[in-house]
């Protein structure tokens, strides 16, 4: 069979430990057999992004600008464990922290569903994606201990001279006080970033905040994603989508009562909070794929879950390891099939849907990883080794080729 042909390279971000071994696996088991694979490779390895100083990372945040499609495996966020183990020259910050201010965008997480590996919540029946707001609230505050009696105020000196002063409480008694902020523009690239997945991939979109209690912060979201929503309409009302909006503990006794398959858009601490909740709900980490997605529309697919830095020191050991590659498989066919997308690649779209298909099968027929054996109602599971799930994946996919 003659290999599936692509016009414009994949933006390939390639990473650390575990992920880094299962990375290679996939490519060399289940895409490059079958594509004639064209990315531009960027290898956001700890030890490469130190020798560049970490412009590696800028880099590939720029080509995926360029390109507007990337995938990317699992990297080490250092900390000072990592400087030691590594000798880095310095602590660098976080490349998914690197990449999203680049791209400005915000991060979907949504659950792989097979059949079993059953959600806790019986009548979750579709996947539920939250989109989680990365900017400020409770996560860039000020805070203060109060000692004592005393007045606290929230207080604003404009540039031009304007001046605003409003009482927080006034204490007779020790206590606690919290300063929060966030801008309209970061809010309104939330909204933007979370109106062109729910196009892209046809969903419902939820927001909810808690704007009859927080009358001037909360509202300004809520007014904001309405504002924003205007520019959207149409184009829902054609894909026959819709955007709603509630009160956030409403949102959630509708959650937990729904079958699922929306799209949840959270604010920070809400998404914080929830994005544990559904993950673990639905199954598993390692069953977590996760997108980037930038207000102008430029994706970056990668798993969820981090290097799985145990599974490496076993695999360092020559001992076997049985590590889940279903996120980061279908982080490379969420890439393909949106770069299939863009370029009206349909050959390579089909693939992609081939591949899912490919991976759901092995595991519903019962060949899978040691941790989704510890969880799966299936009878009589298989647990393979990270090389054989990937290998009985490939032996599905030749069948659907
Ligand atoms: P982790 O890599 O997600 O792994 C934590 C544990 O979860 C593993 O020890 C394993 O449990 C289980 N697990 C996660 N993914 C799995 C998979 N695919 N298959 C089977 N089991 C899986 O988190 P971590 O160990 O806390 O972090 C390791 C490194 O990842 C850190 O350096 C962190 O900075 C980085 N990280 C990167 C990203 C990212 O690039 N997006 C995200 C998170 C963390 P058992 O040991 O019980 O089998
Ligand atoms: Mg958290």
């Amino acid at each position: 069979m003659a290999k599936i042909q692509m016009t414009t390279p994949l933006v390939e971000m390639d990473g650390d430990e575990m992920t880094r071994i299962l990375w290679k696996m996939i490519k060399d088991e289940l895409l490059l057999p079958f594509i004639d694979l064209k990315t531009e490779y960027y290898d956001l390895g700890l030890e490469y992004r130190d020798k560049t100083d970490d412009q590696v990372t800028i880099d590939a945040a720029e080509a995926n600008k360029k390109y507007g499609v990337s995938v990317k495996c699992a990297t080490i966020t250092p900390n000072p464990a990592r400087v030691e183990e590594y000798g880095l020259k310095k602590m660098y910050k976080s490349p998914n922290g690197t990449i999203r201010a680049i791209l400005d965008g915000t991060v979907f997480r949504t659950p792989i569903l097979v059949k079993g590996i059953d959600p806790c919540v019986r009548n979750w029946k579709k996947p539920i994606t939250i989109a989680r707001h990365a900017y400020g609230d409770v996560y860039k505050n000020t805070e203060m201990k109060i000692p004592g009696p005393g007045e606290a105020k929230l207080v604003f000196d404009g540039k031009d001279g304007s001046h605003m002063e409003k009482t927080i409480f006034d204490f007779e008694e020790p206590g606690i006080i919290q300063g929060i902020h966030n801008r309209d523009a970061s809010i309104e690239s939330f909204a933007r970033s979370c109106f062109t997945y729910a196009l892209a991939e046809k969903k419902d979109l939820w927001f909810a905040t808690k704007d009859t209690i927080s009358k001037t912060y909360d509202r300004d979201f809520k007014e904001i994603f309405e504002k924003v929503y205007e520019e959207y309409k149409d184009r829902f009302e054609e894909a026959g989508i819709t955007y709603f909006y509630t009160l956030i503990d409403d949102a959630v006794a509708r959650i937990v009562r729904s079958e699922g398959g929306m799209i949840w858009a959270c604010k920070n601490y809400d998404g914080d909070v929830f994005s544990d909740m559904i993950s673990t709900a639905f199954g598993s980490l390692a069953m977590m794929t996760s997108v980037l997605i930038s207000p102008d529309g430029k994706y970056e697919y990668e798993a969820a879950h981090g290097t799985v830095q145990k599974h490496y020191y076993k695999y360092l050991k020559g001992e076997e390891t049985s590590t889940n590659s279903v996120a980061t498989i279908f982080a490379w066919t969420g890439a393909l099939r949106k770069r299939g997308e863009l370029d009206g690649n349909k050959e390579l779209m089909d693939f992609a849907d081939k591949l899912e298909k490919a991976t759901i099968d092995t595991i519903e027929g019962g060949t899978m990883t040691g941790d989704l054996v510890r969880m799966t109602t299936l009878p009589n599971p298989k647990k393979v080794d990270s090389l054989g799930f990937i290998q009985a994946i490939r032996a599905n996919l030749e069948k659907s080729l």
